[in-house]
């Protein structure tokens, strides 16, 4: 497989699908630009070589063409201004155009596309009502028709291609996977930030060192199933936190007031329990909790055992006891996967039992554990902690984060080691 560091982009072409999908307030100003500063080494690289390059991405989730809210125009300064070139614009994506302002550049040059997701052929889902499966299904059809030219254009820019988004990686979009084989082994490979998540998710996944601790928090089991039973196949401790708790401590009999709990989920939190033992995980749940008398960080609180959640209090987050409990799982751990808080974090009194793990993640790291932290509200725990330095790897990528840890084969990443 090809590698970035290996490969010299000298007087090439090189179409580099990034993720330049940054929050934008309502006067089109980036109130956030880590995504553009993710993708700098990838794109400096490159221009320090002697390539020129194509940027690519999307923004946000444009219903036409142009969608001019939705316009990369509006970040074409921050891109240029961190880069340290002035960046050239094409207004569109495809077009004689935009083909002509490619075969233009000259070493250390950089074009920004319009936004791909403008037409309905980057994500190859038809647009538009329709009355039925079957009229439905004929759009399909000549959309991946158009998709194929679509894919066929964008690759046609550029004698190498490059993938560093890997938030869409999880999406078998024409810019983040089909696009990869108009190129061969040689002339395509992953960019820096994705190698680097590659890699972490390898690490915690494949080349796992012993024990492997996982700490699954967040407010529902339902929308963690997958990754949890996929974890219940590799980890030797299961730590489960959040407002999940609750669904296992109702299943198991215990009294959880008005706790967040999902009432269809408990047969599977007990099915959860059995697979646990039946693996030998020691799947670890929590002994007490904060409770508190109302949904708010003013609430009265008390600390009381989990299963004995009195009427009109409801659980925000883990006791002391299960604060102690889950550190020293933690500490013992060589290889730590966290995703979702303990407790209700954006709370300030409900931040405890999240600074705790974070805490106790980054004294494992610092005594040689590799812990990866993924998952939107864990990174804004570590982020609203000051833990980021502390913690291996924090990964930019939340949707295909989790569908990694879930054991499927991202297309994106597929796309470039190989179909
Ligand atoms: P998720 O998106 O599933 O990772 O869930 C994250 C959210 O879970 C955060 O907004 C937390 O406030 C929420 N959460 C965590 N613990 C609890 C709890 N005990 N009760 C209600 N919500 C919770």
């Amino acid at each position: 497989m090809q590698t970035i560091d290996k490969f010299n982009f000298a007087g090439k072409k090189t179409f580099v699908r990034v993720d330049f999908n940054v929050p934008l307030d309502e006067n089109s100003v980036i109130t956030d630009d880590n995504r553009i500063r993710a993708a700098l080494p990838t794109l400096k690289k490159i221009l320090a070589d002697g390539g020129s390059i194509i940027i690519a991405s999307h923004m946000g989730r444009p219903k036409k063409n142009p969608d001019l809210k939705y316009s990369l125009k509006a970040i074409l300064p921050r891109v240029s201004e961190l880069l340290g070139v002035d960046v050239k614009f094409a207004n569109d994506c495809m077009g004689e155009e935009t083909a002509a302002l490619a075969a233009g550049l000259k070493p250390g040059e950089a074009l920004l596309l319009e936004n791909l997701r403008f037409y309905a052929e980057e994500e190859g889902k038809p647009r538009g009502e329709f009355a039925n499966d079957d009229e439905k299904n004929a759009a399909k059809k000549v959309l991946n028709e158009s998709q194929k030219k679509f894919t066929e254009t964008l690759a046609s820019y550029a004698d190498c291609y490059v993938n560093d988004a890997f938030g869409t990686a999880h999406r078998a979009h024409a810019s983040t996977a089909l696009i990869a084989k108009y190129f061969d082994e040689n002339n395509k490979m992953f960019g820096m930030l994705m190698e680097k998540e590659v890699i972490a998710v390898q690490k915690v996944m494949t080349d796992t060192a012993r024990p492997f601790t996982a700490i699954m928090g967040g407010s529902k089991v339902s929308s963690k199933i997958e990754i949890i039973e996929n974890l219940l196949t590799k980890v030797d401790n299961l730590i489960i936190a959040g407002g999940m708790t609750y669904t296992f401590t109702k299943a198991l009999g215990g009294k959880i007031g008005n706790s967040i709990c999902e009432n269809d989920k408990l047969d599977l939190a007990l099915e959860l329990i059995e697979k646990a033992k039946a693996n030998k995980v020691n799947l670890v749940l929590a002994v007490d909790a904060k409770i508190a008398d109302a949904f708010s960080n003013d609430a009265n609180t008390q600390f009381v055992a989990v299963g004995e959640i009195p009427d009109g209090w409801e659980g925000l987050d883990i006791g002391p006891e299960t604060e102690k409990i889950f550190g020293d799982v933690i500490k013992a751990s060589k290889t730590i996967l966290w995703n979702g808080p303990t407790g209700v974090f954006e709370f300030d009194n409900f931040t405890s039992g999240s600074r705790s793990v974070g805490d106790a993640i980054v004294e494992a790291t610092k005594n040689g554990a590799f812990s990866l932290v993924g998952g939107g509200d864990s990174v804004a725990c570590v982020n609203k902690f000051g833990l980021y330095d502390g913690v291996s790897y924090v990964s930019t990528g939340g949707g295909a984060l989790l569908e990694a840890i879930e054991g499927r084969i991202l297309p994106g990443i597929e796309a470039i080691r190989g179909y």
